[in-house]
């Protein structure tokens, strides 16, 4: 029986796991275990067992203090000699306290990655840990070093698409400030780091995420530098392995928080940047103030951030700006725009009559704004602040009210903070595009918004995480499903592990007509819907399904897989709508200056591009309905990469180094299925190759010669001369399993032979 328990992979298998759940007093007591319990003040501490009577057990900590605890709630504790091993998957025991404490010992020796299986645990560190270097890069290179990094996964991720010819992707998830982007940039430093040419392309997609954090990062509560867009950046390499260029997607950046902030937080770094470090003639051009004179900023009372020079960022901005190949004149046009919408967040209104019709103020804010998009003072105030309505046969002028003047240019404001980041995005991919080949391979990166759960949950919440439903269904697929899959469809021995699908929850957002995504487009289209006529409509429709919970009011609660979340429908319907009042994109139209024009045109002609047309993404579509084939779009991509993956863990909530909050990590460790995951990988095995594949690669280093010539033979007699013991494979009918590790005797002596 290849699955025996002797193996030394299999000293805690599944079953043998149940059997020290349920039969505790025997087990523990017998052998005077080293054990976990759940103390009083819900912590986990480590001792020994020094007897049990009935139910109850004393446990010896090893503070020293003796406790009395139930004997049913004790889980055993690893060997000293497992203390902070490398990979979870080699822990005798698998239990949660003994993954946390093996993360918690190894972040104390500033190791932040571990291995969980396939998966990289990064733990964030908040401080400088001087594992990046270059001599770092090197000794992962050449293999000197095999603990687990960044630098070994995306080493992994190389290796495989040049030996494999298989196109690679890197998928990073965590919460906000987990630690994620940082990840992502040493991934790509190491990847330009191998993929060095002659073209410097990779030097200049390193500049990229300077640009890209300027425009589209921004202070939260819980990361100075957060992310408020997902990214995916496909780096292409030639056949040789060099990099021929890059591209960059940008999925659903937060445009509301252009005009509106919450108190401690900043709007997008650009705009304070820009404010700190233009010089002077520039500011003359652009009538730029200080951050404390614009309304968009100051709402929130957070200006500075500590520990960041703004300024000299600006001076960094300006030199990637250049690096990209963004003239400078183009340059003074990008700049002109933050400007302008800083100067429409100052613009007022004046009620003039009794019904609360406005007209805006003729001051310095609607002047400069005007000047700087390229129109007349009137014009910008007629667009803001009235609309044209069909009166029978005529068009007539109707004046807004306060809230309706406010929101409209508000959002004119967001849309061209929006479209100036689309633009940038195009100017990037245009200095990166290396003419991709048929041919050429590839590595993606995923840097995207982790799973949020505020205490107001709004329409972005439901977006980020309904994509971070359909990432984790990828994980798990990935890693439990079809691996399991796998066995079966081989025949293999194998006992099932059973694990959460969170197919039923993706039901909940996609189901047509029945799901809350279509329920939501049907509401937006209905003349006179409100937050409360959708969230009634929501609760009639959805409460069958058991990730559905409908609240009071306006609320809602869906059971994510990462935890319940309430949503709050104020704004939903605007929000998925997302229209501009028609008068604003004329105006914009007619402007002079070369961006608002651009603006409006790709607003208008965006029906005629055929990149639109793919899965059905028609432009009149609300923002949900792009978003989810975007997202679709996305799965697509990476279910044609062969992936890999990295999980970020954030220690603490609050951006210290040395904190590590054990619940908090508990938290994560149990969102991503972690443990799962260990106990399908522990049991299985990762490397498998054709019964074919496997002769043609090793054949050659067989001694023995009276070897019948077929595959499987030739398969058997290879693994009985590497030693390759019976417990660490597993032949099926198509391929071959290996155990983790089992491959490398055979690949050493491959490499030494040729
Ligand atoms: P996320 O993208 O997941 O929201 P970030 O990557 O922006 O989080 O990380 C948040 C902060 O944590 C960073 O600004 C940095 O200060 C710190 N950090 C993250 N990863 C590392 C690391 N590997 N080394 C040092 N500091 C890190
Ligand atoms: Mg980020």
């Amino acid at each position: 029986d290849a699955n025996a328990v002797d193996s030394p992979y299999d000293l805690e298998g599944k079953g043998k796991v149940g059997c020290v759940e349920n039969d505790n007093i025997g087990y523990f007591t017998k052998n005077k275990l080293h054990v976990w319990c759940r103390l009083s003040n819900g912590v986990w501490g480590s001792g020994t067992i020094q007897s049990t009577s009935g139910e109850e057990s004393v446990v010896t900590l090893s503070n020293g203090n003796v406790v009395k605890v139930s004997t049913r709630e004790l889980l055993p504790a690893n060997p000293g000699i497992l203390e902070g091993e490398n990979d979870l998957i080699q822990l005798s025991y698998l239990n949660e306290p003994s993954l946390l404490h093996n993360l918690k010992h190894r972040y104390s020796q500033d190791m932040i990655y571990s291995k969980a299986g396939p998966v990289l645990i990064a733990v964030n560190p908040f401080k400088d840990v001087q594992i990046y270097e270059k001599d770092f890069v090197t000794s992962y290179r050449q293999k000197a070093k095999d603990s687990p990094h960044v630098f070994a996964i995306a080493d992994n991720a190389y290796k495989e698409m040049m030996n494999d010819g298989v196109n690679q992707s890197i998928i990073i998830s965590g919460e906000s400030g987990a630690g994620k982007t940082e990840t992502a940039k040493f991934a790509m430093q190491y990847l330009a780091a191998l993929g060095r040419g002659n073209g410097g392309k990779e030097c200049e997609f390193l500049q990229t995420h300077r640009i890209l954090e300027a425009f589209g990062n921004a202070k939260t509560s819980r990361n100075d530098n957060s992310s408020r867009f997902g990214k995916l950046t496909e780096i292409h390499f030639t056949a040789l392995g060099k990099i021929s260029g890059a591209k960059i997607q940008t999925f659903l950046l937060e445009k509301s928080r252009v005009v509106q902030l919450t108190a401690g937080e900043r709007s997008y770094h650009i705009f304070y940047q820009l404010c700190a470090g233009a010089p002077p003639t520039l500011r003359e051009r652009l009538n730029l103030k200080t951050a404390n004179e614009y309304n968009y900023l100051v709402q929130s009372e957070c200006l500075v951030i500590n520990g960041v020079d703004d300024a000299q960022k600006f001076q960094k901005l300006k030199e990637a700006l250049d690096i990209v190949q963004i003239c400078k004149e183009e340059q003074e046009q990008a700049f002109a725009m933050l400007a302008a919408v800083l100067w429409l967040g100052n613009i007022s209104f004046q009620v003039i009559d009794k019904e609360n019709h406005v007209e805006a103020s003729a001051d310095e804010a609607l002047t400069s704004a005007a000047r700087l998009m390229g129109c007349a003072p009137d014009e910008l105030m007629q667009a803001i602040s009235t609309h044209r309505i069909q009166a029978g046969r005529d068009r007539i002028c109707k004046r807004m009210t306060l809230q309706q003047a406010i929101d409209t240019r508000d959002a004119l404001a967001k849309f061209i903070y929006a479209s100036l980041f689309d633009w940038l995005v195009e100017q990037i991919n245009k200095s990166l595009e290396g003419g991709k080949k048929d041919n050429g391979r590839s590595i993606s990166i995923l840097d995207i918004y982790g799973f949020e759960s505020f205490k107001k949950n709004s329409f972005e919440q439901l977006c980020v995480n309904y994509a971070n439903e359909r990432l984790q269904q990828h994980f798990i697929r990935h890693l439990l499903k079809l691996e399991q899959e796998e066995y079966e469809f081989d025949g293999i021995d194998w006992t099932k592990v059973n694990f959460e699908d969170n197919q039923e929850c993706l039901d909940l957002f996609e189901k047509k007509p029945l799901g809350l995504l279509s329920l939501l487009d049907e509401e937006s289209n209905l003349p006179n819907s409100t937050d409360f006529t959708l969230a009634n409509k929501l609760r009639q429709q959805l409460n069958s399904n058991s990730h559905f919970r409908g609240d009071r009011g306006r609320a809602f609660g869906v059971r994510h897989f990462a935890g319940e979340v309430l949503y709050d429908t104020n704004c939903f319907l605007d929000k998925n709508r997302d229209a501009l009042n028609p008068e604003v994109v004329q105006l914009l139209s007619s402007c002079n200056g070369q961006l608002p024009q651009l603006f409006a045109k790709k607003m208008l002609n965006q029906s005629l591009e055929p990149a639109n047309c793919y899965f059905n993404c028609d432009p009149k579509q609300t923002v949900g309905a792009k978003f989810k084939g975007h997202l679709f779009k996305l799965m697509h991509q990476l279910e044609n990469t062969r992936p890999h993956f990295i999980c970020c863990l954030k220690p603490n909530s609050k951006q210290l180094p040395g904190t590590f909050e054990e619940d908090l990590v508990l938290q994560q460790l149990r969102c991503y299925g972690i443990l799962d995951i260990l106990r399908v990988s522990r049991s299985g095995y990762p490397t498998r190759m054709t019964h074919q594949a496997f002769a043609e690669r090793y054949g050659f280093l067989l001694l023995e010669t009276n070897v019948s010539q077929d595959p499987l033979s030739i398969s058997v007699a290879l693994l009985k001369q590497f030693n390759v013991l019976p417990q660490m494979y597993q032949i099926g009918y198509a391929k071959l399993f290996l155990r983790t590790g089992q491959i490398s005797a055979l690949e050493d002596r491959r490499k030494q032979v040729l």
